[in-house]
Formats: structure tokens, sequence, C-alpha cells
């Protein structure tokens, strides 16, 4: 990855045509970063999945509790990464908890098509919610990644796998 961005996270997050959209974006990944939300070991998983993005070395396990309705309970993570990891999986945590197996899904595939470009927030109904501050990372082929580790560890752990790679 390059060094250069390292401390500089928040400014990559940008490319949206409305300048105050934009500082709002920004600020949320800020303060989910500071803050994150759900970061911990969850006791009593179900679902656990540890994920690695050697483009930048986020490093990350995320934890899912589903109950026997197939509906997420919770929903936690712990490990190191950039701000754009750390604030997307605080953000995916928070998103997923009361969500059924099969809506998590439909997120997972939303949040990937949202983060390539593909889908255009404002164009496409959705179902991603505050989760649309990714908006622009797409115009960020390196930081794409960093975005999407977490719900691709998500998307490991409900599959069963134990070690997800972005390579
Ligand atoms: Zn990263």
């Amino acid at each position: 990855m390059d060094s250069r961005f390292r401390g500089n996270d928040i400014l990559l997050v940008i490319g949206n045509d409305n300048p105050m959209r934009e500082e709002l974006y920004q600020q949320t990944i800020i303060e989910h970063n500071r803050n994150p939300r759900n970061f911990r070991k969850l006791e009593g998983a179900t679902h656990a999945a540890e994920g690695y993005n050697p483009l930048c070395g986020d490093h990350l396990w995320v934890y899912v509790k589903v109950n026997s309705g197939g509906i997420i309970e919770d929903a936690a993570f712990e490990g190191s990464g950039c701000a754009i990891s750390k604030a997307s999986a605080s953000m995916m945590t928070e998103s997923l908890k009361g969500k059924s197996i099969e809506e998590a899904q439909v997120l997972f595939e939303e949040f990937h098509k949202l983060v390539i470009g593909e889908l255009k927030p404002d164009e496409h109904p959705n179902h991603l919610g505050k989760l649309m501050v990714f908006s622009g990372i797409w115009q960020y082929p390196a930081r794409v990644k960093c975005a999407s580790l977490c719900w691709h560890t998500m998307h490991g752990a409900l599959e069963k796998a134990k070690i997800v790679s972005t390579e």
C-alpha cells in the first residue's frame, strides 16, 4: 500500500459531487474509526472468520451470532487496520444486527457493487442506508479492498470459511 495514504485515509473518500454530503461521509468514517462499534470478541458466536488484506495490512476477525430463526442477533469484530477498514467493519456490524442471513447476503452483494462503482445509490434501489458513505471509494481501487474486507470476511464466516484473503 502507498504509505502516503496511511495516515490520511479519510481524504480518500471523495469524489462525491455534493461537497456537503462528501463532508458528512468523511466525518462519519472518522468517527467510526475513532470509536468503532462492536469492537470486541463475541462470546457465543455461531460463525467467525479471519480476514486479511495483504495490500494494506488490514487484519480482522468477524463474529456473527445467528439464532435458531436464522436472524443475526449480534455481530462484532476485532483486529487492526487502516481507518477505512475499521470504519467499514464498525458500520457493517451495526447494519447486520436484526437482519436475516438472506438479507445479510443481499447487503453483501449491494455493498460489493457499491464499492466497485456498479451501484449508484441515488439511481438504484438498495438497502445500504448509512453504508452509502463508501460510495466514492471505487475511484481508489487500492482502497476498495480495505472497505470490503470485513464484508468478505462476514460472508466467509457464514459459509464456514476460516480464513478469507482479499488476494
Ligand atoms: Zn486498509
